[in-house]
Parts: C-alpha cells; structure tokens; sequence
C-alpha cells in the first residue's frame, strides 16, 4: 500500500481544561480531526512548552507524560499519554537538521503536546516525537525548520504543531468579554494564510493588528511557522472558535 504524503497542522491547545471539557468547542473539533487525515506512521509535535537553546528532539522509548502546570482540578493530573517514542527517527530529525540538533533521551511530552494527541489519537499506539523551540530565534529560523523537516511528510510523519492563534493569559483571567482585538489579529491571520502569504505572516508583530497584545510573547504562535516550512505557504482553517481571549483556531497544510 502507498504511504500518503501527510499535510501538517497547526492546533490552538488553550488551556490544559481542553482535555476534560467537552462543552468546548476545540475539544469536539480536535477528537474528530485524527479520523479525518490518513492514519500517521509517526507524529513529530513542536509545542509551545519546550524551549531550549538549541533544537532537541525526544527519543526515549517510551515517553512520560509531562504535566507542566499548577492549579488545575485534580483529573487533570491524573491523565496519561503513554505513547511509544521512535529513537530511529529522532535520530533522522537531527541529521535533517543538522548541527547543534541533538537527541534527548529521557523527555517526555509536555500538555501542549499530549493534550491535543489525547483528544485525536485516544489509543496512543503511534509513535510520537517532540522538538523544541527557540523562542528568541523567531519567526524565520522555526520556517527553516519547518522546510527542513518536509521530507518527513512523504514518509507518513504528522508533522503537528501546537501553539496558539492568540495567546494572552493575563487578559485571559483579567479582561472583559472584548473579543475585538482577538478577533481581528484571528481574521488577519486566516486572510494572511488562506492566500499563502509568507512575508506578511513572517513580519506578523509589525503587520498584524493588535500583534504585540494577542502575542505577548511569541512561543505559542511560532510553532506556526513550522507547520508552514513544511506544509506551506497556503493553509485551510479547520477550526475556529475561542475560549475568552484564547483563540483555539486551527489550520492544515498541504502544498
Ligand atoms: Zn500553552
């Protein structure tokens, strides 16, 4: 049988509640989106959550799973996902991207990683990698990832990049129900990839409205740029909702 040629994705994971509630639109979205792409051979994740100077990529065997975050009800934290780990091809993902890219041994999956994986792939029986980010690198470095990384496609690798379309937790807790400003950065950001507009969306903090506020920082929105290296440059939004100034928008690749 032929192996598919796999697109990439760029998900909005929000809060790590998406994996508990299901009156939340994302949650419904992301626990249909695993049956609707040809089944993966493996899944590399690049989450917002692991940032590291250089690239790393995990691979342990099996991967534990990470809950980097305090506060929350206690189910959450008794969540698992057990996937198996791929040591052969972290080791491919650092040749592809070549030096100072090296392999971890012991990491395992951080919520922004296992809590979309749990929710489109419940029976964690396909092996999953995670990549770091190098969040004062930018925007251009994670594109050349993302291009370096596109052979892994035509070899049955979900590319699956998971971030945020907005991301502001201070006014999340804080703010009023104005959406406005998120719902303009989110309409800037699906017209700049529904027309395949690399330099638009690589200068984002000087052309998008209401940049700097959606993105305070820029870890949950640089793992984008991946999905679009490999995937690139036009994408299709498949989602589109928002949890209070979280926009859970989510995209998917295929050029
Ligand atoms: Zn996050």
């Amino acid at each position: 049988m032929p192996m598919s040629t796999l697109p990439t994705l760029f998900v909005s994971h929000g809060s790590p509640m998406l994996a508990l509630d299901e009156g939340q639109p994302a949650h419904g979205f992301l626990r249909k989106l695993g049956n609707t792409l040809p089944r993966p051979e493996a899944i590399l994740v690049i989450s917002a959550h692991w940032e590291t100077a250089a690239p790393r990529v995990t691979g342990a065997v099996h991967l534990d799973t990470i809950h980097d975050f305090y506060g929350f009800p206690e189910p959450l934290y008794e969540l698992r996902y057990p996937a198996p780990g791929d040591h052969a091809l972290a080791k491919e993902v650092a040749r592809l991207l070549g030096p100072p890219t090296s392999v971890d041994p012991v990491r395992g999956l951080d919520h922004g990683a296992w809590v979309p994986l749990l929710l489109m792939y419940p029976q964690h029986d396909i092996p999953v990698l995670q990549l770091s980010l190098q969040t004062p690198l930018g925007p251009v470095h994670h594109l050349k990832i993302g291009e370096a990384l596109k052979p892994l496609r035509e070899r049955g690798v979900l590319i699956l990049a998971s971030g945020g379309a907005t991301h502001n937790l201070r006014e999340y807790f804080h703010a009023s129900d104005d959406h406005k400003p998120y719902e303009d950065f989110a309409d800037w950001l699906h017209a700049a990839l529904t027309r395949g507009d690399r330099d638009a969306l690589l200068d984002y903090r000087q052309r998008a409205p209401q940049a700097a506020r959606c993105h305070p920082t820029e870890e949950h929105f640089l793992p984008l740029f991946a999905a679009l290296g490999a995937g690139g440059p036009k994408a299709q939004r498949l989602h589109h909702s928002f949890d209070r100034t979280l926009c859970m928008d989510a995209y998917i690749f295929q050029d």
